[in-house]
């Protein structure tokens, strides 16, 4: 991992930048290339902007790690509200959520308890629930919560990350759930006995994984989406996917709002299905850290907007 990575990660834990950057106008102009606008509405308008592209959408509230019980039962809230408007509007969007948003470290239980009752709503919507993945240190925590909704009957998929050198032995114990598993690379910094510190090996393994879960989708028994925007990777699963008999539909391919436009429109017009995961809301700092770590690059445009 490159050291310009590892200290915008740092950075994405400081709450005075968080602090400083939120005040700048040019930070939120910067930002604005990620996310259509901090409100719920502005997420909803771009998710009937690429239906009527025939791109579906994900929505997710940014925001994690919240401290009371009483922030965690405003996020469940906000989000049963989110699952209200996606029904009345018919968009068919997904939710994603990160548990220690909806508060699995300030109470686990009603934690649990929201999981199950947001995938039970989201399924009335004619939504579908996904969890996030978040540092390793919530793996365990995430698919015990995951295994629970899903072992008694709960409609939700789950994000695993190619990076962790544990995650080829987490899929199969997922499998007999017949799971959604939304396949991505891993935004965060481990250290290197827990996850590849190497690209190539990282691209590697999300391969390997995405042809288990493709042998798993051709029979039903899975459903895989691989979340990513590297092309010549997408398009090596697609020929991995033909070769195995994954029909068009039995995956999906979902990307972040903002980044490689260009390829969700071609994939859906080449008949892929394609979401796009729009996010909102104001605590949108350490998210975008994140968004600069996967390509320091971005920081020039950063910049561009100071100046
Ligand atoms: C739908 C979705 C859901 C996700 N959910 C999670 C999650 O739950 N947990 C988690 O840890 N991570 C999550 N991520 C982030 C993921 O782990 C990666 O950090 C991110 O997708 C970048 O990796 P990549 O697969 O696009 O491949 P890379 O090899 O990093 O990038 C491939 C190409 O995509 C473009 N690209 C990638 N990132 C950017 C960027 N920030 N700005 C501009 N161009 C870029 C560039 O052209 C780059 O060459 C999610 C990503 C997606 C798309």
């Amino acid at each position: 991992m490159s050291l310009a990575r590892r200290l915008l990660i740092r950075a994405s834990r400081s709450p005075w930048l968080a602090e400083q950057f939120r005040r700048r106008a040019f930070a939120r102009r910067a930002v604005r290339r990620f996310m259509p606008g901090e409100d719920l509405e502005a997420a909803l308008d771009a998710a009937s902007r690429f239906a009527a592209e025939h791109i579906g959408a994900v929505l997710t509230e940014l925001g994690e790690q919240v401290r009371s019980r009483d922030e965690a039962d405003a996020v469940r809230r906000h989000y049963l509200q989110v699952l209200g408007e996606i029904e009345r509007r018919r968009l068919g969007s997904h939710v994603s959520v990160k548990l220690t948003h909806l508060g699995l470290e300030t109470d686990p239980g009603a934690c649990r308890r929201a999981v199950n009752e947001l995938a039970a709503r989201a399924k009335a919507a004619g939504s579908l629930l996904w969890l996030d993945m978040e540092e390793s240190t919530y793996v365990d925590k995430t698919l015990e919560v995951y295994r629970a909704a899903r072992g008694s009957g709960a409609d939700v998929g789950v994000a695993l990350q190619a990076y962790l050198r544990r995650t080829p032995k987490d899929l199969e114990t997922l499998l007999p759930l017949k799971p959604w598993i939304r396949l991505v690379k891993g935004a965060y910094s481990e250290p290197a006995h827990v996850a590849f510190p190497r690209k190539r090996d990282v691209d590697e393994a999300y391969f390997e994984l995405a042809g288990r879960l493709l042998g798993e989708a051709a029979k039903g028994r899975a459903t895989p989406i691989f979340g990513t925007h590297d092309q010549p990777l997408i398009e090596r699963i697609r020929r991995r996917a033909a070769d195995l008999n994954a029909a068009r539909g039995s995956y999906e391919i979902h990307m972040l709002y903002g980044i490689r436009a260009d390829a969700q429109r071609r994939l859906a017009g080449e008949g892929e299905r394609v979401r796009v995961l729009i996010s909102y809301g104001t605590a949108w700092f350490a998210w975008y850290m994140r968004r600069l770590a996967e390509r320091p690059a971005n920081i020039w445009f950063v910049l561009r907007n100071l100046i």
